[in-house]
């Protein structure tokens, strides 16, 4: 068969991968949440407290900060929302942060990112108690995961371990790819499959071959901000792609949708299981957010897991 009747056989051939349905397993983690801390509070009458500070009127992150707080409430959760206008200063900022530190009944503090250019975002997040620091990227957080250290783990990437573990069970030995290293997403992942014992590969703008590098992988996260750029003929057959892109893209009528950094309908004719966009890793970052919060609560309460 030459390459393009091949391609033409792969393009007609049914979608065969198992969807991984990130919002029924997010929904499943969160009752879990719940029902910890509903017994956290009986035995122990302690809340958990999650403050998120919002800080401008930008609308995707308003209605991210919109969802942290209901979901955190109906978690059973305190959450705590400091609105702020978008010519705050940094000092008001770095203040506000001081007290929620120092609040007995806040255990989590997020900063909603982006911040407005006249904040020195570093400085923000470096200001953070590391114990109450649920995003996960206080340099403490982010050394003691690279030291392998039990610590508070970025959300999205412990969200993509959590479907990859459910769906393929032990990951050791496996070969991952992760596409793109930023301090959100990329590193930190690849650091959790590399706690997981997988045999991890980071690429990158400037990776030479990524289709190549792809086609090796048992489990592949896409996580560049390229809408449908990793395409089912990169893909190793059988593979777990995760897809971490969240990328608007305009369709006819002058409408918009949202699509993934893998193209999802030639990859789930060749990947032996895929997250959707959206419904698929989306969804386990807010649950993780909440798994966090009762982690710190925990840990500041000296409560061991149950
Ligand atoms: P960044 O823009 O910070 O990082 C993108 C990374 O992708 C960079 O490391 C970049 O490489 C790499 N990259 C860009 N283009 C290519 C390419 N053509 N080939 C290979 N690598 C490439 O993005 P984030 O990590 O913050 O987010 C990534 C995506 O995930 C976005 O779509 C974002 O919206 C989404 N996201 C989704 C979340 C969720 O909850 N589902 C949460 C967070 C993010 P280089 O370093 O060389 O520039």
């Amino acid at each position: 068969m030459s390459n393009s009747e091949a391609c033409q056989a792969v393009s007609a051939a049914p979608p065969t991968a198992t969807i991984i349905d990130g919002k029924h397993i997010a929904a499943e983690l969160r009752s879990g949440i719940a029902d910890v801390v509903r017994s956290i509070q009986h035995e122990h009458s302690v809340t958990p407290g999650l403050a998120v500070v919002l800080m401008g009127d930008d609308p995707a992150s308003q209605v991210y900060v919109r969802n942290k707080g209901q979901q955190a409430h109906e978690a059973g959760m305190n959450s705590f929302i400091h609105r702020l206008p978008s010519e705050t200063s940094q000092v008001a900022l770095l203040t506000l942060i001081g007290m929620l530190n120092a609040d007995p009944v806040v255990n989590g503090i997020l900063v909603q990112l982006p911040l407005p250019a006249h904040i020195d975002e570093k400085a923000v997040l470096h200001l953070i108690a590391p114990e109450k620091d649920v995003d996960g990227f206080h340099p403490s957080n982010v050394g003691a995961l690279a030291m392998g250290e039990d610590c508070l783990v970025p959300c999205t990437p412990l969200g993509c371990v959590m479907l990859l573990k459910r769906q393929l069970g032990d990951l050791s030995g496996l070969k991952a790819i992760v596409i793109g290293r930023s301090n959100i997403v990329g590193k930190p992942v690849a650091q959790l499959l590399l706690r997981e014992d997988c045999t991890v590969t980071i690429s990158h703008s400037r990776t030479r071959d990524l289709a190549h590098e792809c086609r090796q992988a048992d489990i592949l996260i896409a996580a560049a901000g390229r809408p449908r750029m990793v395409q089912g003929s990169w893909i190793k057959p059988g593979a777990t792609v995760i897809d971490v892109g969240i990328n608007r893209v305009a369709v006819a009528d002058g409408k918009t949708r949202l699509v993934g950094d893998v193209d999802f309908d030639s990859a789930s004719r060749v990947a032996g299981a895929i997250t959707p966009v959206p419904g698929g890793v989306g969804p386990m970052t807010i649950a993780c957010l909440l798994q966090n919060t009762l982690s710190a609560t925990r840990r500041q309460h000296g409560l061991t897991a149950s």
